[in-house]
């Protein structure tokens, strides 16, 4: 069992926890509430330019940790392919333009094929931007999503598969990015976390919690000790390999987005601080 986190140093907040604000909101109110590390979501780049995104980020001490997300390789439609290998390269572009040093990969999933196509295409998706990757100095992450989502948002959905998957490519430009949501059910988590880390391939962490009862699917994560994850063992076992990184707060929630969000980040810094 890990120890309990002494301070706030290792945490890190996605900028889609606090969805309502935007790239300046959250940078400033993270920073005030003394939280020095963020994992920005390309959304909150919508119509701002990137030279401005990184002001505001360096204005308010800000570290960024990732740019999330890019992915979305497979198709049965190779036009569609494509698209998202486009999609990948400005992503790339705009995390070196951010300072990001890593961008996670939601890899996708097309329901028309096998998840052995899929999982085919994700592979050949990841190694044709790794060029451009290595090029701008951005690390790329395999995260393995819940096999509930393997339809549509992601073929790789253990981290078995993702911890293969960053073998067989062999870069030290792709890792994987290790979610407590994703993967808490898991009996192989803490061997595969172990072979991970031996591997030089965990390259990212993010926790919130499971409820029970899920509400929906995607957009009811829980706050870490509101639900049934064992936040602290899986932080145990990722510490134990060395890993050295930051705890990034992930939380998708229609119901705390409606909430006062100021209320709302003193509540993620009190589970990070007594359930994390
Ligand atoms: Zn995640």
């Amino acid at each position: 069992m890990a120890s309990i986190i002494a301070d706030i140093s290792k945490l890190c907040i996605h900028t889609q926890t606090t969805r309502p604000w935007c790239l300046r909101e959250c940078a400033e109110h993270y920073s005030k509430a003394g939280v020095n590390a963020i994992t920005v979501w390309r959304n909150v780049l919508e119509g701002i330019k990137l030279i401005d995104a990184r002001k505001m980020l360096d204005d308010n001490g800000m570290q960024v940790v990732s740019l999330c997300r890019g992915g979305f390789f497979p198709s049965v439609d190779k036009a569609q392919r494509q698209t998202a290998i486009d999609d990948n390269l400005l992503a790339i572009e705009q995390a070196a333009a951010i300072g990001a040093p890593l961008i996670v990969l939601v890899c996708g999933a097309d329901g028309r094929q096998s998840l052995e196509a899929n999982r085919e295409q994700i592979k050949e998706g990841i190694i044709t931007i790794l060029p451009a990757a290595k090029a701008a100095g951005v690390k790329l992450a395999i995260e393995p999503l819940h096999p509930m989502y393997a339809g549509d948002r992601s073929a790789v959905n253990t981290l078995q598969q993702a911890n293969d998957m960053a073998v067989a490519i062999n870069s030290p430009y792709v890792g994987v990015a290790a979610d407590v949501y994703h993967l808490w059910w898991d009996n192989h988590l803490e061997e595969e976390i172990k072979r991970c880390g031996a591997n030089g391939h965990l390259f990212a962490f993010h926790i919130c919690d499971w409820k029970t009862p899920t509400l929906d699917f995607l957009l009811d994560r829980g706050l870490m000790g509101e639900g049934c994850i064992n936040v602290p063992q899986i932080r145990g076992w990722i510490e134990e390999t060395g890993f050295a990184g930051f705890n990034e707060v992930e939380i998708f929630s229609s119901i705390y987005w409606q909430q006062d969000q100021q209320a709302f980040l003193q509540k993620v810094i009190d589970a990070y601080l007594h359930h994390s």
